[in-house]
């Protein structure tokens, strides 16, 4: 067996691929063992996954959403108050109220008994999305890579015909290397409040809309990689630095969502102002995706 990134054998390779992230709360979605050989593992977990996950951009909103990294801990929020930066500790309680816990606290000297009541007026903090480029983008590479390889576990052969599938060599260079292109550009925008409940596949319980990711096809055969966190949508195209296809997709389907209308989901807003919530009706389910792309003649 070889590695899809290296393309050395992986026969005794221990480890075990997270598509995304254990650190942004993905249990389920690994790859069986080789098809990412422990070497590319390392490598992608200390040079790719762990500069973007470090961010303090992205510590906020792993603190915000209370998601705990594989070791169980979660992120300080990082903020200022009164011109002074403060790392806050806090616990959501059942009720979804803050629970500071001041014990915890960088600069702890500005963190005062009543802080335990919850976050102070004056405390500013930035909860918003905004990794560093060049890093985001190999990030999302070696996930597109991975969701693809996920998709031909499926077939006899499985993975091994990607590793020499000169399709892939661009990208594939690019995540593991990253000597080929200064950056692979990629779309970012907004498409729900990082509020916005679904019911969860198996509770059924409502609860935050936290990540997800699949691919999808365009009139020009191209496939394209999508990941949502909180909200925030973020596309790319496998096959080349360019995301012409995808400008393309959004205008020719009114804006909608290759990670929500696509798989047959739709956003509903119930009530006014700060009762207002948020909810995604739908289940998410990547086979309505496919049937779209069938559907529109994007499959050769
Ligand atoms: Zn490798």
């Amino acid at each position: 067996m070889r590695c899809i990134f290296c393309k050395q054998d992986s026969s005794s390779s221990r480890s075990v691929e997270h598509i995304m992230p254990e650190s942004i709360g993905s249990k389920r979605r690994v790859l069986p063992r080789g098809v990412v050989c422990d070497k590319c593992n390392n490598y992608f977990a200390r040079e790719i996954e762990g500069p973007v996950l470090s961010h303090p951009s992205m510590r906020n909103i792993r603190a915000w959403h209370q998601v705990p990294n594989k070791r169980g801990k979660i992120p300080a929020l990082q903020g200022n108050i009164g011109g002074t930066d403060i790392a806050v500790g806090f616990r959501r309680g059942r009720d979804g109220k803050l629970e500071i816990e001041p014990e915890k606290q960088r600069n702890q000297e500005h963190v005062t008994a009543e802080w335990k009541a919850g976050l102070p007026n004056g405390f500013i903090f930035i909860v918003d999305m905004a990794p560093p480029k060049r890093e985001m983008s190999r990030f999302l590479c070696k996930m597109a890579m991975e969701t693809v390889a996920e998709l031909l576990t499926h077939n006899e052969g499985g993975t091994e015909a990607m590793v020499d599938e000169s399709y892939f060599d661009n990208i594939r260079t690019y995540v593991r290397y990253g000597n080929n292109l200064t950056e692979w550009p990629y779309s970012q925008r907004r498409i729900y409040p990082d509020t916005t409940l679904m019911r969860h596949p198996d509770t059924k319980k409502w609860v935050p809309v936290g990540f997800g990711c699949t691919v999808f096809s365009t009139k020009r055969f191209e496939t394209l990689f999508v990941f949502c966190l909180y909200g925030i949508e973020f596309v790319l195209n496998v096959g080349g630095p360019s995301i012409r296809g995808y400008e393309e997709w959004l205008e020719d389907h009114g804006y909608i969502s290759p990670m929500v209308e696509r798989l047959g989901c739709r956003l509903v807003t119930e009530g006014e102002g700060k009762s207002q919530r948020h909810y995604l009706h739908g289940d998410f389910n990547l086979q309505n995706g496919f049937a779209f792309d069938e559907r529109h003649g994007y499959r050769p």
